[in-house]
């Protein structure tokens, strides 16, 4: 096996490398307009705080929302997730979420529920046939209802396989029982379309550094008509200064202290890129390179590949034999970039039965190609015969 070029298959953690436009903005900021954004009335502060106005108006577009002060920044989807979980949750409420969540939202709600303030349980998503799931799944929603939930969350998209919620009929179910209903779009931001309207999202939490291909360092909440949370952090923001309150209104009840107006900068060309070549065709690229790796793989013996069924961007398998940090260590020595371990979802793990070393996820994003796929196959190939337990 020929060593080639490095390939990277760990999208799901960060997109790399960034498209061109977006490093030539990060750089333009840094060196002709990078003010601090709302802090002044000079030329760079203007610069930047009409910056920040592009990117969030881009994205209540890309998101299906027509006002933009609807669009608040943060530093990362984890951020916004804690923002909207402790800004929105009361006192003895009780929470559903799906059984594949990541531990963005099942920390926060574990700490809240070790602090006696609410109390939560999962769902099932993965309910067989995965285009019969919206049904089965809301029923599962149904059947753990309480008088005191007030509240639905879940990942849109796996960040362990490529597992689909049906976040349209969720929204739709919760909203009919009057719960709010909070997606993680890690995972699905850039790669799905989302319309945070018309999907009946009250809260949707994005990164800018993953399917939106801006820098680290950013993320976003798209908040549903109405929807107010309580702010997680208080501090300056150039507005009603000599006020104690934080302003009562979005974005600047959420952007206390300096923003990442660098990454932000950034990511307002990664969501062009994106937009420019349509969501839909990434994600068809996404699962046309996973359909030829899940076909290349299927049928060797000594090789456990997890949820198959669903196809995306992730795909998640394990080597007989070898614990996943010996497989990705492996892949390393071949050039190949992927992650081990369990992915900060100890729920998704148990839900998909790996083994106690967790498993191997390859993910890919819209500059993977087939070469790619071909190599990381042969790869798995030399190892599983090198090394695996066949
Ligand atoms: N939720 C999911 C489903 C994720 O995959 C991730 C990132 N691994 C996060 C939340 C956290 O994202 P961030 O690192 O941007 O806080």
């Amino acid at each position: 096996m020929e060593r080639k070029r490095l390939i990277y298959l760990d999208h799901a953690a960060t997109t790399f490398p960034k498209p061109r436009a977006v490093t030539e903005e990060v750089l333009r900021c840094l060196t002709q307009y990078g003010g601090n954004p709302g802090r002044g009335s000079h030329a760079l502060s203007l610069a930047a705080a009409e910056k920040i106005f592009d990117c969030r108006c881009l994205a209540a577009r890309f998101f299906g929302v027509s006002d933009p002060e609807r669009v608040f920044f943060t530093v990362n989807t984890t951020q916004g997730l804690n923002t909207v979980l402790k800004g929105l949750l009361r006192a003895g409420d009780h929470v559903l979420i799906s059984d594949l969540e990541h531990n963005a939202v099942y920390r926060p709600l574990y700490q809240m529920e070790k602090q006696g303030r609410i109390t939560f349980d999962t769902f099932p998503s993965m309910t067989g046939d995965c285009r019969k799931n919206a049904m089965r799944i809301c029923a599962g929603i149904a059947r753990r209802l309480r008088p005191e939930t007030t509240m639905v969350v879940c990942t849109h998209v796996s960040n362990l396989c490529s597992a689909m919620l049906p976040v349209r009929e969720i929204g739709r179910f919760c909203h009919r029982h009057g719960l709010l209903f909070v997606v993680d779009g890690a995972q699905s931001a850039g790669h799905v379309p989302i319309f945070v309207d018309e999907m009946e999202i009250d809260a949707l939490c994005v990164p800018g550094h993953k399917g939106l291909y801006g820098p680290q360092g950013c993320g976003m909440v798209i908040l549903g008509k109405g929807i107010l949370p309580e702010a997680l952090m208080e501090g300056g923001n150039g507005v009603n200064s000599l006020e104690g309150e934080m302003p009562d209104f979005s974005p600047e009840r959420y952007e206390a202290g300096t923003l990442p107006t660098v990454a932000i900068a950034g990511l307002c060309e990664g969501i062009r890129a994106v937009e420019s070549i349509g969501t839909e065709t990434i994600f068809e690229h996404e699962k046309a390179l996973y359909r030829r790796t899940e076909e290349l793989l299927s049928e060797k013996k000594g090789l456990t590949l997890y949820a198959s069924e669903y196809e995306g961007a992730a795909l998640l398998l394990n080597v007989d034999g070898l614990t996943s940090e010996q497989v990705g260590s492996l892949l390393n020595e071949d050039g190949i970039c992927v992650r081990s371990g369990f992915h900060c979802s100890a729920l998704g793990h148990r839900t998909l039965g790996t083994p106690s070393h967790g498993a191997v996820r390859v993910s890919f994003g819209m500059y993977n190609d087939m070469q790619d796929v071909e190599y990381l196959c042969q790869s798995l190939e030399r190892i599983r015969k090198e090394y695996g337990g066949v």
